[in-house]
């Protein structure tokens, strides 16, 4: 009777939260790794629950081991301003 939900985890906390609480890191079939707040972008996809957490997963190579993908510099600043605005927003005003 009751649909599951989509429960995602956090690679940094661990924290379960359902897929839209969560935000998702995609490697692209390109091999990019960026933010995917659609969830809907092909290829492999980790998910972190916070800005801290993103920076957390980039500081301990979560990301990467989850991705299994090596993320330079570059990636990782991308990474984080891309975080910064997405978080922030959400803080900013979401209705959902
Ligand atoms: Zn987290």
């Amino acid at each position: 009777m009751t649909k599951k939900r989509p429960v995602r985890t956090c690679v940094a906390c661990g924290m379960e939260g359902e897929k839209r609480t969560l935000v998702r890191v995609v490697r692209t079939p390109e091999g990019r790794v960026e933010l995917d707040p659609t969830g809907r972008k092909n290829g492999r996809g980790a998910y972190v629950c916070s800005y801290d957490c993103l920076e957390t997963a980039l500081k301990k190579g979560r990301l990467e081991k989850a991705l299994r993908v090596a993320l330079g510099a570059e990636d990782k600043g991308r990474l984080r301003e891309a975080g910064k605005l997405h978080f922030s927003g959400i803080r900013a005003g979401s209705q959902g």
